[in-house]
């Protein structure tokens, strides 16, 4: 099996526009998954036409990838939520605390999901 040298590029970080945002959307919810303590099997982000976010029991978390050209407030918002449905199913009263606890701003975050596409399903 033949490995090419790549050179390395100069890191090219600036916190904006580092030119991958799907890669730091997924980053930014791997981060998440750490400080909540869930552990997703996978992190997808894809064309989402209806919702910003869904997860499966299976432990598989879909981003929308329009998400990329929200706030990362906003992007909190859906992880958090979607990463919260791996410890609780419905959106109970624990289920709130916690997202207040993480997401304090969620209601009007929430609020926002209303523009196109839609609010975060499941
Ligand atoms: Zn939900």
């Amino acid at each position: 099996m033949a490995t090419t040298n790549h050179k390395r590029r100069p890191p090219q970080s600036r916190r904006q526009g580092s030119g991958y945002p799907v890669q730091d959307l997924r980053k930014r919810a791997l981060a998440w998954a750490v400080k909540l303590r869930v552990n997703p099997r996978v992190i997808r982000v894809q064309d989402m036409r209806h919702k910003w976010g869904s997860c499966t029991s299976q432990g598989t978390v879909t981003l929308a990838h329009d998400l990329v050209y929200r706030s990362d407030k906003f992007q909190d918002y859906v992880i958090v939520h979607e990463l919260l449905h791996m410890r609780y199913a419905n959106h109970g009263r624990v289920f709130k605390a916690l997202m207040s606890a993480y997401v304090p701003t969620w209601r009007r975050l929430e609020a926002d999901a209303d523009s196109p596409p839609a609010k975060t399903g499941s």
